[in-house]
């Protein structure tokens, strides 16, 4: 198989070294001609740099008329170090191969394309300088909430897709079902689900936060790392209907602990990007977005702000500014109100804990005082919120009345009440969103172009 045996291009440029043979594949990115010599950049994935080929017009290199914009080739020579030269190194082929051509329609021809446009075209996105260094990016990122979880001891655990509780609404989930929908069953002039796939309605999850309860209360710390799904109509640049999610869960935890975890798991994806994604990060500041990398160099030397909701809203209602959506206690803060907060009033990032009950979800737990539970949102400048999170109601009475109160079914959440008979402990957890922290980091604009394979209304191309 020495066909296949190659090195990478990006280990190639970090370490720029005069080589008498090495084999090279990719994709080629730009080809120039002149009199005697063509000169090829040739991109194999590996990274934003491409690998300058250049060849001298030979009677045995028969395929290089063929190797053109967009083709795949294999080429095998001497990487020859000039580093006098922008590029430092430059391989001067023996052999050339065109693995597969490619005509001139190809679509990505060497000129700006609009991000909407290569929406249209995913399937070809990925080869772009900005989409592979999102992509390399994403991964990356991937990789250092992984580590951070895990040298922390926490367990990584596989929460459903499919679920059959609808704890936060059902108004905004996919339903799940093998019905042929032109012939429903029915019993009684209502739909019959326990002929369906599941003996009962069953939907993809909004969230694995219910199921980490249960596996915190058996694992300690663990966390969750997986798709979940909503389908609301919100056609908006910040929502997807198909998203990744990051929810740590912890046993024998309260709310200020749960609060010290994601101010510095934050942190420590922030100070990953600069350290280990450095060529991303430059990518993303020269072409994105101008500002990314003193936006997370100036966040990393802040200190969380931590003030309750009670509070926050005394400084709303003081601040000599007219928002679209006027602030009183009880109502939810807006993206405006909590971009206030980090922008103009205290120029930091901003925890916000303790919020009324009755904006919040059944299962975050009720202070004394009765009107508020102990929920944190926690807020960065430019956007507003990145987390969510809360201590959870672990005593059995009041989640009781709070699973009233919110008119939640009982008869799904049985088993979440009794965690609390068996053994309750406080335990508290937050929520992430990944595609949203990715679109932060990376200076992205838009939630569709931090994925690879957006899905959104109308859309599941690819
Ligand atoms: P939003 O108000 O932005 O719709 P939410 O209050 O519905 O968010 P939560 O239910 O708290 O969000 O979900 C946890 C996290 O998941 C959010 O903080 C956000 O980062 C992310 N998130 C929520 N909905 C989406 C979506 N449709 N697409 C991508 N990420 C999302
Ligand atoms: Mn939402």
């Amino acid at each position: 198989m020495d066909y296949f045996k190659r090195s990478k291009i990006a280990s190639i440029l970090k370490n720029p070294e005069k080589s008498d043979s090495v084999i090279v594949m990719g994709w080629v990115r730009t080809r120039r001609d002149s009199q005697n010599l063509t000169f090829l950049e040739i991109n194999d994935g590996s990274s934003l740099a491409n690998l300058q080929i250049v060849i001298e017009k030979l009677e045995r290199f028969k395929e290089l008329e063929n190797i053109k914009l967009g083709a795949a080739a294999r080429i095998v020579g001497k990487l020859v170090p000039v580093p006098e030269r922008k590029h430092k190194i430059e391989l001067h082929p023996d052999e050339l191969l065109l693995v597969g051509d490619c005509p001139a329609d190809y679509p990505l021809q060497k000129k700006r394309h609009s991000f909407e446009y290569l929406r249209e075209i995913a399937h070809l996105r990925p080869r772009t300088n900005t989409f592979g260094a999102v992509n390399r990016f994403r991964s990356r990122i991937a990789y250092a909430i992984h580590k951070f979880f895990q040298e922390r001891g926490f367990y990584y655990i596989h929460s459903p897709m499919i679920t059959a509780t609808d704890a936060e609404g059902a108004g905004e989930q996919f339903w799940v079902t093998t019905f042929d929908l032109d012939k429903i069953p029915m019993k009684d002039g209502e739909v019959d689900y326990d002929q369906d796939f599941f003996g009962q309605q069953a939907f993809l999850t909004v969230s694995g936060q219910l199921e980490a309860e249960i596996m915190a209360t058996s694992l300690g710390d663990v966390y969750t790392f997986g798709p979940t799904f909503r389908a609301e109509k919100s056609n908006t640049s910040r929502h997807l209907s198909e998203f990744w999610m990051i929810e740590p869960e912890m046993a024998f935890c309260d709310l200020a602990e749960d609060m010290r975890l994601a101010g510095e798991f934050l942190m420590y994806l922030f100070q990953y990007a600069l350290d280990n994604c450095q060529e991303e990060m430059e990518f993303f500041n020269a072409w994105v977005e101008k500002n990314r990398i003193a936006t997370l160099e100036s966040l990393l030397k802040s200190k969380f702000e931590i003030i309750t909701y009670t509070e926050a809203v005394a400084i709303l209602k003081k601040a000599k500014k007219t928002f679209e959506f006027p602030v009183d206690w009880g109502v939810s803060l807006q993206a405006e109100h909590e971009r206030y907060l980090c922008e103009e009033h205290f120029k930091a990032p901003v925890m916000v804990h303790d919020y009324p009950r009755d904006i919040k979800a059944f299962y975050m737990r009720l202070n004394d005082d009765e009107k508020t539970v102990a929920a944190v949102d926690v807020l960065v400048p430019q956007i507003g919120e990145i987390i969510g999170g809360s201590q959870r109601e672990e005593r059995l009475d009041i989640l009781k009345k709070q699973v009233e109160f919110f008119g939640v079914k009982e008869e799904s959440i049985w088993w979440y009440e009794e965690l609390r008979r068996y053994g309750t402990c406080p335990h508290a957890g937050f929520g992430l969103g990944f595609d949203r922290v990715l679109m932060y980091m990376s200076g992205m604009a838009n939630i569709r172009d931090v994925v690879p394979f957006p899905r959104y209304p109308r859309s599941a191309k690819f």
